[in-house]
This record gives C-alpha cells, structure tokens and sequence, in this order.
C-alpha cells in the first residue's frame, strides 16, 4: 500500500509558469539530447493513441515513452478540439503527466501546449543546426499559424540569416510572421511558393496541408527542407519527389513512415524505410549528415512523445528551483 507520495513532491506546472521558466535554449539542449538517446536506442516511444471522440468534433489521444538516459517516464494527454477558438480556448489542448521510473508514481503535472510549440520549434531548429549549410542567409516559411512565430525565432538562432521569405495559403495571415522577422531584425518579403524555393537555403514548412505546396523542381541545390506540419495520416506539405532526390532525415522512422511527410514517399515507393537516417545519428555523430554543400536535405519532423516529456521535465524541474511549481497532495 502506497504510504507516501514521492520524495521530491508530486508537482503541477501550469502554462504561465512553463513560459516564465524554460527558454528555447533549454527547449534544444533537451530535444537535443533525447534525439541522441533515440538513435541509441537509449529511449523510445510508445505506439500513439488518437481517436476521434464523438464529441465536440474531437480528437484526443496519448503520446507517451520512456528515456532510460534522462530518466524521463510519462505522457502527454490531449488533442484537437475545434470549436475551442470560439470559447476564446487554443483548439490544440495537452497536459504531460510525469512519473518517477523507479516506483511508477506521478511526479509532475505540466501544461502542454506552449511546450508543444516550443518543442516542435526546437526539432526543426537542431535539424538545421546539424544539416544546414553554414553560409545559409536566407530562410523561406511556407505556413503562418500558430507555430510559424515559434518556427521562425527558433530557427533564426542557427544561422546568420538576413532575410526571411514566406508564403501562406491565407495571405492576411503573413503581417504577423512579418512583425516576427522584424523584431528579429530580419528583412521579410512575402512571395510565391516558386520565388520562395529560388530564394531559399532553408525552407519551413508548417501548415495544416493535405497536398504538395512545394514542389522537387523548384527546390535549388543545398537547400534544408524542415517539413513540420505532417503528424497525421493524410497530411501533406511537399512533393513526394522531393524524398528522391534529398538526404532524408526524421525524429522517428516509425512515425516518419506513417504519420509523418514520409508516408506519401513511401507509399508511392519514392523510398523505403531504409533511406530514411533518425536524425539522433547526425547528434551521436554516428552519421556524418550532410553529404556535399549541393545536396538537399529533408528533415520530416513528426513530433514524438518524448520530445514533450523533455521539455516538459525541464519546465517542472526549473519551476521547483525557482519555487514556482505548484505543490499537489494526493
Ligand atoms: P494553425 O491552425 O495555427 O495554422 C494552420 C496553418 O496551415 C496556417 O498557415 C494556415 O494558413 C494553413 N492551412 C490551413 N488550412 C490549410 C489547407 N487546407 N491547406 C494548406 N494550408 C492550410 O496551426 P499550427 O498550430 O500553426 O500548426 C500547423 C501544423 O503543424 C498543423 O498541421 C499541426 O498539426 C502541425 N503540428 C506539428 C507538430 C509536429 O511536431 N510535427 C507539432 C505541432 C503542430
């Protein structure tokens, strides 16, 4: 019979708290290092649940794993409920529950969303840390959603960009990715997804898309491709070509091959599994990355569980330095 909770105190972290105690830095180190552990097979995910409830238009599911290296157990709960907007509520909705490994009990309750933004910002950001080309200045956005703010600061700190391109299936979207850029001191120009892929030597894509909004003849050599708007069956942002003529990389070839960009390659026997390097080998330095300063390179960021139990352990374990978690009795 359970007597006791934990020794360190069960915890709840709200989203406030998370903004206040956890920078992109720490989001990268974090991401980073779970990225590596993956690759050596020092952690893994667990198979994700999504349904659709039958409620509310919803859809809601479990992404959960375990890292044996940062001693990292739990899983974000949460989905997608669409009405939310008009209750004032994110329509994205998640909370990452925390357990000790070594007695299975609950250690942290920690909001999710910012996390997942910002999370999802550091993974396209390691990619092109690790398979950018050094000399890349100018970084193009397909997407100018909730994500793309997170997208474009993270990715800005990896290289000495001076000009932002962007294009958006809903133009009157852009202005506000363009007060991004500015802030950043980034020139910005909106422009066509073919002037977008001239430009560019790193390309974001992260948008909600269900067909190709970038095609393989556009792309010019040495470009990074981060696609990171693909995590569901069906979606789509870029040309299945594209896997055929790029360096492919992914956070989890399980998830790259079904959910992720990958799926439609692979369906289309663009390539097979084996083609496709988890980009923790780049980090281990167990893969050398990219081949030639003209090689394209395409990393499919799917967004895995244990990317929000990293963050989220980081937010809980600096909110308890800082005496901001809140403590909880069971
Ligand atoms: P959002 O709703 O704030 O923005 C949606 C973006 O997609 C906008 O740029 C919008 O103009 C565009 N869009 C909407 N409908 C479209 C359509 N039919 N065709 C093409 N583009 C369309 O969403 P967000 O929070 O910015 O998320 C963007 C995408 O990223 C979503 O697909 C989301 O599921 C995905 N996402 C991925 C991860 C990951 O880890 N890979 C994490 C979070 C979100």
């Amino acid at each position: 019979m359970d007597t006791q909770v934990n020794t360190q105190g069960v915890v709840m972290v709200g989203e406030d708290i998370c903004k206040q105690v956890i920078s992109r830095a720490d989001a990268f180190a974090a991401v980073e290092q779970v990225f590596g552990a993956m690759a050596r097979g020092d952690a893994y995910n667990f198979p994700v649940v999504r349904e659709a409830i039958g409620h509310a238009d919803a859809l809601y599911g479990f992404k959960g794993g375990f890292d044996r290296a940062g001693l990292t157990l739990g899983l974000k709960a949460g989905g997608y409920w669409p009405g939310n907007a008009d209750k004032g509520l994110t329509n994205h909705q998640s909370t990452v529950c925390l357990f000790d490994p070594d007695t299975g009990q609950l250690v942290a309750l920690v909001g999710g969303n910012y996390l997942t933004a910002l999370r999802t910002a550091a993974s396209s950001a390691i990619s092109v840390a690790h398979l950018a080309r050094p000399d890349a200045k100018v970084l193009g956005m397909i997407g100018a959603g909730h994500q793309s703010a997170f997208q474009l600061r993270a990715a800005a700190e990896q290289r000495d960009f001076d000009k932002v391109v962007a294009w958006n299936p809903h133009p009157d979207m852009l202005p506000a990715l363009g007060k991004v850029a500015e802030e950043l001191g980034l020139d910005f120009e909106a422009v066509s997804q073919q002037d977008l892929a001239a430009q560019s030597d790193v390309i974001i894509t992260i948008t909600s898309a269900h067909q190709p909004l970038l095609m393989a003849d556009w792309v010019k050599p040495g470009t990074h491709i981060a696609c990171m708007g693909t995590d569901t069956k069906g979606k789509q942002e870029v040309d299945p070509a594209l896997f055929g003529v790029a360096q492919v990389f992914t956070d989890e070839i399980a998830q790259s091959v079904s959910i992720g960009e990958a799926q439609h390659a692979v369906a289309e026997s663009v390539i097979g599994e084996r083609d496709i390097t988890p980009i923790g080998a780049v980090i281990n330095g167990t893969h050398a990355g990219r081949g030639s300063a003209e090689a394209i390179t395409l990393f499919d960021g799917t967004g895995v569980g244990l990317q929000d139990l990293a963050v989220a352990s980081v937010a809980a374990r600096l909110a308890r330095e800082k005496g901001l978690a809140t403590p909880l009795s069971l």
